[in-house]
């Protein structure tokens, strides 16, 4: 095998497993803060829900402070209406308002009922979500400790692999080589070359042309039509 993909390939054992070390340091922190975005979104909903039910509450105890005042006008009608010398054309008006009045203050308290119970149920499903959201903090506390741990551990991984990589020689690569090299560590996550046998590409299996398996036995550097990858055999 050439030099240069002798090169390359030594840098590229080292170079995968840098590559996961970083993508798992890069997807930790993600997955921890999606988790706690999961969790504030409990919490805003359960303290949504909360000043729901309260708003039902105030508007129950409005409908109530209303009622008084009818049953006042109430008791003063039916004070009038006993009176000895009430006109009977007075009374029936009377007695009329005050029917109306009765239905008005029933309306009102079957109202208020509604108005409370829907806080009721309001405040059971908020209840609910704070018990959820307890349940998962405490899922999440533990993720986290996890989460830590494994980040301390992948440091460590990737300060062991980079010293491992100071000191891995890419001399005799062409610059031109080592960029292409790099930019595929990128775009194809951490696997830049791909084995060339039976004529087909080890990453991608597509079929390839004989001319550039020609040209790769002649020591050039040749890249997979499909995948991009560099290509080198055995
Ligand atoms: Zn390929």
């Amino acid at each position: 095998m050439q030099p240069t993909l002798q090169a390359l390939l030594s840098l590229q054992q080292i170079d995968r497993k840098l590559y996961s070390v970083e993508s798992e340091l890069e997807r930790l922190p993600i997955e921890l803060q999606g988790r706690e975005e999961e969790l504030a979104r409990l919490t805003e909903q359960s303290t949504q829900l909360k000043a729901q039910a309260e708003l039902l509450r105030r508007e129950a105890k409005e409908i109530e402070d209303y009622t008084v005042g009818m049953r006042q006008r109430q008791r003063k009608l039916e004070t009038e209406s006993n009176k000895q010398k009430i006109d009977a054309a007075m009374l029936a008006s009377y007695e009329h308002e005050i029917r109306t009045l009765k239905r008005g203050i029933s309306d009102a308290e079957d109202e208020a009922l509604r108005k409370l119970s829907a806080a009721e149920a309001v405040m059971d499903e908020a209840g609910a979500l704070v018990g959820k959201h307890g349940k998962e903090f405490e899922v999440f506390e533990v993720f986290r400790a996890n989460v830590e741990k494994e980040l301390a551990e992948a440091e460590g991984r990737r300060a062991e692999l980079a010293k491992q990589r100071d000191s891995a020689s890419s001399d005799g690569v062409p610059a031109d080589a080592f960029d292409l090299y790099t930019k595929l560590l990128k775009s194809r996550e951490g696997e830049a070359l791909s084995e060339l046998a039976d004529g087909h590409c080890q990453s991608c299996f597509v079929q390839i042309p004989r001319n550039l398996g020609v040209r790769l036995a002649k020591g050039d550097l040749v890249q997979c039509p499909s995948c991009t990858r560099i290509l080198y055999a055995i």
